[in-house]
């Protein structure tokens, strides 16, 4: 497998980021430095299971840079987590944070353990072990989670409650996605997929394409699927004509209502057999024939095997990772517009950003205000980025990388690191 490209997200990202500092002359010192965490902690930490055992957990949880404020990321629990994912993702929130250009760092959390097979009191057992375990590691000012794959407000209750409890003080601007009564954001349930619709709906003015009945295929339909979904038929008017899960999904040229097809997968654990309609596998959602591509489930879907064959003309990608740079020089070449993932997803972390801002202002916004904020900050950030594409002749992920790195190095100048 020597000439296999990799596909270990780490070394993606550190290529991406060579890619970009090559086209921006970076200094080389602020280079090497941007190439790896500045911290990493792994924990191992105990939980009482519901069976009377007591079982030993692994969790880790990356800073990556916190020039710029912060860091800043979500805390996934998967049963395949590895240290490796969560530096990439680490690495992907410091540039997500810059080019949406809110005052934080990048950082990421995981722990190994697969929520499917857990109980309600174990998984409020782990999370809260999880938070005792790196409880000294993060806070309000310090490092700030979130949720992310398979984690939820519920689980950012607990995590904000046990944090509270250990450091004597009500805090809840440790944790963002918190439910609304324990101090969350309106508007942060659906921030990703706003975010991602506002990315789109500039992509679409930019190619002149009409988004009222354009075709729409997403990939994945959890918190970001479904929104995304939800929000193309309801603010762009597009036509949802595929959706899947991570088991498969539904195909119908005539349009799927994506309300529907989550009240299905909520009854019986997938969107697919929904209405009887035609079945898609992951594999083939991603070589349809429909105008925007929205893959919003995993890492490494499209790759050098099937880039070539993807139709679509905007790739929106609502995932963290989605894409490899093999198969980015394939979609650019065959002119595909690519929304990079750390920009395109950015309106769930902005949106955290606020709920930080409201927790720590103890005043809270209108849905309206937090609407038209994140707007704003979303469609800047897709312009930002696509005039700096434009200007180097580079694909849209390379010019994001541009717009963030040059944020954070500046940052890491001024205060005399480099
Ligand atoms: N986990 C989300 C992401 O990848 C949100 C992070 C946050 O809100 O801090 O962007």
């Amino acid at each position: 497998m020597a000439n296999s490209p990799t596909l270990n997200p780490f070394e993606i990202s550190q290529r991406q980021l060579d890619m970009a500092a090559k086209k921006l002359g970076l200094d080389p010192q602020v280079h090497a430095m941007l190439r790896e965490p500045m911290r990493i902690l792994q924990v191992h930490f105990p939980v009482h299971m519901d069976n009377g055992t007591v079982k030993t957990f692994t969790g880790f949880r990356v800073q990556y840079n916190d020039a710029r404020g912060p860091t800043k990321g979500g805390i996934r629990f998967h049963p395949d987590e590895t240290i490796d994912t969560v530096k990439a993702l680490a690495a992907w929130m410091t540039w997500k944070c810059a080019v949406v250009d809110i005052p934080y760092g990048g950082g990421k959390g995981g722990v190994i353990c697969n929520p499917k097979e857990l109980s309600a009191t174990e998984l409020e057992r782990i999370s809260r072990g999880f938070i005792r375990a790196i409880g000294r590691f993060i806070g309000p000012e310090r490092d700030i989670p979130a949720p992310d794959v398979y984690t939820t407000p519920q689980i950012m209750a607990w995590m904000m409650d046990e944090y509270s409890t250990i450091v004597g003080v009500n805090t809840p601007g440790v944790i963002t996605g918190k439910p609304l009564a324990l101090g969350g954001s309106l508007g942060r349930g659906d921030a990703t997929a706003r975010g991602t619709v506002h990315c789109i709906v500039e992509a679409a003015k930019e190619l002149k394409i009409n988004l009222k009945g354009a075709t729409v295929a997403v990939q994945g339909y959890g918190n970001a699927g479904y929104y995304a979904a939800k929000l193309m038929k309801e603010l762009a008017g597009s036509k949802i004509v595929a959706v899947t899960d991570s088991r498969a999904g539904v195909y119908d040229p005539n349009g799927i209502d994506p309300d529907a097809a989550n009240e299905h997968k909520q009854k019986t654990g997938s969107v697919s057999g929904y209405k009887g309609l035609k079945a898609i596998t992951n594999e083939e959602i991603l070589e349809l024939d429909v105008d925007i591509l929205i893959p919003a489930a995993i890492e490494n879907v499209i790759t050098d095997k099937n880039a070539a064959k993807v139709k679509a003309k905007i790739i929106a990608e609502a995932a963290n990772g989605p894409t490899t740079p093999e198969a980015d020089a394939i979609l650019y070449k065959n002119g595909k517009y690519v929304i990079p993932d750390f920009l395109c997803n950015s309106g769930g972390v902005t949106v955290s950003y606020f709920e930080w801002v409201q927790n720590i202002g103890g005043y809270y916004w209108t849905i309206d205000e937090v609407y038209s904020r994140l707007e704003e900050k979303m469609v800047r950030a897709f312009h930002d980025v696509h005039e700096m594409a434009k200007k180097h002749n580079v694909d849209n992920r390379i010019g994001a990388y541009m717009v963030s790195i040059a944020r954070v190095a500046e940052a890491m100048k001024l205060r005399g690191w480099v």
